[in-house]
């Protein structure tokens, strides 16, 4: 199965997020994602065997993050799959902290794939032809976080489906 750990956003916080991805799909184009699906991705664990996946689900279960509150002020975009995505023009040191600590727990777990940059974004559109995003409003939204969510990634017919397996204490 395919898995990844991720922050969830708050209610309020998911739907000022869906907000700007409206806005920027009637300027960019492309596929929004949706409100259910919008999150920040700490790992990416790619394809995992059952038996490391209950491991995983028991790690995360006994970690207690300190939490942190992440302010995001930019715009960004990813040329190649067309992602726009809102995120920090500055390094957050909590989450650089956070996810080094992270690939830390899932080296000694046995996983590979840690990347050599971390660059916290959250995604709003994929596959914009029209990338140019100066034209959009201003980000100011803070992101306060405590849990992280241990998620399985499902590709169908319309687009990617999330499901939790577990979360952190
Ligand atoms: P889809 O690939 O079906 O369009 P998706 O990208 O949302 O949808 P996944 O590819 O399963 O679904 O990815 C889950 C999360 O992990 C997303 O936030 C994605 O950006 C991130 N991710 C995927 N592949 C990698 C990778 N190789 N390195 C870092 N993060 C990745
Ligand atoms: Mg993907």
């Amino acid at each position: 199965m395919r898995l990844f750990l991720a922050l969830e956003p708050p209610p309020e916080l998911r739907a000022r997020l869906g907000a700007l991805a409206d806005i920027a799909r009637a300027r960019c184009g492309g596929r929004r994602v949706s409100d259910a699906s919008l999150h920040l991705t700490l790992a990416f664990l790619g394809e995992v065997e059952a038996a490391q996946a209950e491991a995983l689900v028991a790690w995360l279960q006994g970690e207690t993050p300190a939490g942190g509150e992440w302010h995001l002020d930019c715009w960004g975009a990813f040329r190649r799959p067309g992602i726009v995505w809102v995120g920090g023009r500055t390094p957050d040191p909590a989450l650089t902290a956070l996810q080094a600590r992270l690939w830390d727990g899932l080296e000694r777990l046995g996983h590979g794939g840690r990347p050599s940059r971390f660059m916290p974004h959250v995604t709003l559109l994929r596959r914009s032809r029209h990338l140019s995003t100066e034209a959009l409003p201003p980000v100011e939204l803070a992101w306060r976080w405590r849990r992280l969510t241990l998620l399985r990634s499902f590709t169908l017919d319309d687009g990617p489906r999330y499901e939790v397996l577990a979360r952190s204490a």
